[in-house]
């Protein structure tokens, strides 16, 4: 199989992060996620692309989006440098989808589904590792030791988008903005739709045999 080219979609706390993750182990490709990307320059400048705010920090903390040249830009100069990829938080409206066909073909397009109730209950119980970003739930991934990463040792931490008024502003932004992408791609060459309220691990199954079947 030559290096596999996926996109994977669903709304905020579908589990893009956790099985992201997998991919990118056993397929040995990058994981290019906006949201790592803009959480590590949450306070750049980009004053100079005729933006409301001059930085990332207040979209984010509000869970509203980055404006889109912000994240277009992430994304080309992140798709430049590799080769297979897994793609993760992007696009999240029907413009980042066009512009995404013009920088690369998708072979395979991951699609995980998971009802509103689960999502929030998925996101205020989050923590992530504030050294690796690996993903833990107080209740449903929980680390070895409390508090701890098991990968690296680095604390966990709660986002504070992870909070429930950013988590509902969050999901109402998902189904205005990001929904409608989800219907774009539906009849795309490579679409498998994932019941993402199964266990991690029957996820990851599914997930695998759908890029086994669409990559090759
Ligand atoms: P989650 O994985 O919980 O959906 P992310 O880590 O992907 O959250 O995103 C965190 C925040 O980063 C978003 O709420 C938004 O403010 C910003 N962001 C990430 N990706 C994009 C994008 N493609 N377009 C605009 N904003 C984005
Ligand atoms: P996303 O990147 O889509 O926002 P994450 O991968 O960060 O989602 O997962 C959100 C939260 O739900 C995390 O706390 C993660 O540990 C947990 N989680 C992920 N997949 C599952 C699952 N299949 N069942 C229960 N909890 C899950
Ligand atoms: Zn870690």
């Amino acid at each position: 199989m030559s290096q596999p080219r996926l996109l994977i979609l669903g709304p905020p706390g579908a589990g893009k992060g956790t099985q992201s993750a997998n991919i990118a182990d056993e397929y040995d490709i990058a994981h290019i996620t906006t949201g790592d990307a803009l959480r590590a320059n949450k306070d750049m400048d980009i004053s100079d692309m005729d933006t409301e705010y001059d930085t990332p920090r207040a979209y984010m903390e509000a869970g509203d989006l980055v404006p889109d040249a912000v994240v277009n830009a992430i994304v080309d100069e992140a798709l430049n440098s590799a080769d297979g990829f897994v793609l993760d938080g992007y696009p999240r409206n029907l413009d980042q989808a066009k512009e995404l066909e013009g920088m690369t073909d998708l072979d395979a397009i991951l699609s995980l589904d998971v009802s509103r109730e689960e999502l929030i209950d998925r996101l205020t119980g989050r923590r992530v590792c504030d050294d690796c970003g690996a993903n833990y739930h107080v209740e449903f991934n929980q680390p070895d030791t409390a508090g701890i990463c098991d990968d690296c040792g680095g604390d966990l931490i709660q986002r504070e988008d992870d909070n429930e008024a950013p988590v509902r502003n969050r999901l109402d932004v998902f189904d205005e903005n990001t929904a409608p992408v989800i219907d774009h791609y539906g009849d795309h060459d490579g679409f498998v739709a994932i019941d993402g309220e199964q266990t991690p691990d029957e996820v990851w199954a599914d997930i695998d045999g759908a890029i086994v079947a669409h990559a090759d």
